[in-house]
């Protein structure tokens, strides 16, 4: 018997999984590098690369807050906001739509 769900069975304390790693998993996840964040946490934790893919995916956030107003991006490589109307795509040359 398997269990598909990944949130059910990890605990970053009992996998010994840091602050800095979780962080540096989250940010690889959010550049859209989550291949990147399993073989790192396989390195950092000596986890099996399954178990370490489940715990990086399971850390994936579907969205994040826009960094001008905090409502939700439509996804996480998004670089502009519906809400405010700020447009990010060049980080030197900010819009406002
Ligand atoms: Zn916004």
């Amino acid at each position: 018997m398997t269990n598909d769900n990944p949130n059910s069975h990890f605990d970053s304390k009992s996998l010994n999984i840091t602050e800095e790693m979780n962080k540096e998993i989250d940010s690889l996840n959010d550049e859209g590098f989550s291949i990147i964040a399993m073989k790192r946490l396989c390195e950092a934790t000596g986890l099996d690369y399954k178990s370490a893919s489940q715990y990086v995916l399971a850390r994936k956030r579907s969205t994040i807050p826009c960094p001008f107003c905090g409502k939700d991006l439509c996804t996480v490589l998004a670089k502009q906001c519906l809400e405010c109307g700020m447009d990010w795509h060049d980080p030197n040359n900010l819009r406002q739509l």
